[in-house]
């Protein structure tokens, strides 16, 4: 009978290993699928026109490209 109970135990033990196993796994593959978080991009004036665009658009002055071209 001792026997048997022994058995149980392992079997229930190796159960939860699994079970943690395939948690950790899903987990993982998760993280790695999820999307990247969406980049803020910083709203600029240019001086010019006073048009807001992205400031990574901007020339150092604050500038849009067309009033860049017309100075
Ligand atoms: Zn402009």
């Amino acid at each position: 009978m001792a026997f048997l109970i022994r058995v149980l135990l392992l079997a229930g033990i190796g159960w939860l290993l699994y079970r943690a196993y395939i948690r950790w796994q899903t987990t993982q593959n998760q993280h790695r699928g999820a999307p990247p978080p969406e980049k803020f991009e910083p709203m600029s004036r240019c001086t010019g026109c006073g048009l807001y665009l992205p400031s990574q658009s901007l020339s150092p002055s604050q500038r849009c490209g067309s009033c860049e071209q017309k100075r």
